[in-house]
């Protein structure tokens, strides 16, 4: 399962920053609604298009990232199977989709790093075999990523951070953020890890969702070094937070 090749090496030294989506999933008479009123938010694992599977360490990370942003958002369970799904796309999917006729998409994929493709506007639109349906999650299997849990490792993109900004994308969240720290700006650097800023927790709630600001903009719980610096933390995000509304 080569996830790296040597153009993605080429960009790894070259790049200091990595295009995560764009365009965003915003306008385009989008289908998606806000999951803000559901429930439970469900989530499934696809096989590749070219036969790669899911394995247990980046299932790991996806779990952990999900359990982070469900966490958050009291009003919703996440579970695995159905409203969106998660696949390694190659070339057939991370490629310029600009070009003549009906094949027209009017996007340039080919150094995004992940999609959620939620719009029903590509150029395989209504058609019957259609490989690339809505409600799914692309990550560009040519790009060197990074599934460790404890944090980023340089020279590769932090698996858990883009995971976790196409899962608020998935729930209806299509506008990006403008600074270069929140989850929901539009570009990664390698080796870079991003926790919710409140500018990411105002998206979820302008879609609707009921939020705890606390669980999201804190930070996960690496190991035991950690458990004595918690309630420190959550003082400092309480704090932060009541300023920012308050200003
Ligand atoms: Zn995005």
């Amino acid at each position: 399962m080569p996830k790296s090749s040597v153009l993605s090496l080429v960009l790894a030294i070259t790049a200091s920053a990595a295009i995560i989506d764009v365009p965003p999933p915003s306008s385009l008479n989008s289908p998606w609604r806000s999951l803000a009123s559901d429930p439970t938010v469900t989530y499934a694992f696809k096989t590749s298009h070219d036969g790669i599977e899911w394995t247990a360490e980046e299932k790991s990370v996806v779990f952990d990232a999900i359990a982070f942003i469900d966490a958050a958002l009291p009003d919703q369970a996440f579970v695995e199977s159905g409203d969106f799904t998660l696949r390694w796309g190659g070339a057939d999917f991370f490629k310029d989709w600009r070009g003549p006729g009906f094949m027209d998409a009017g996007w340039n994929l080919t150094d995004d790093l992940a999609v959620s493709y939620k719009h029903d506007n590509g150029p395989w639109k209504g058609m019957p075999g259609n490989p690339f349906p809505n409600n799914e999650i692309y990550f560009n299997q040519s790009l060197p990523w990074s599934f460790n849990l404890g944090g980023p490792v340089a020279g590769k993109y932090d698996f858990w951070t883009i995971l976790l900004h196409e899962t608020i994308h998935m729930l209806a969240c299509d506008n990006h953020a403008e600074h270069e720290d929140e989850v929901m700006f539009p570009s990664v650097g390698l080796g870079q890890r991003k926790y919710p800023k409140l500018s990411d927790v105002q998206i979820l709630l302008n879609a609707g969702y009921t939020v705890n600001p606390a669980k999201l903009t804190s930070t996960p719980e690496p190991g035991m070094f950690w458990v004595g610096v918690v309630g420190l933390v959550l003082i400092s995000v309480r704090f932060r937070f009541g300023r920012s509304v308050q200003d």
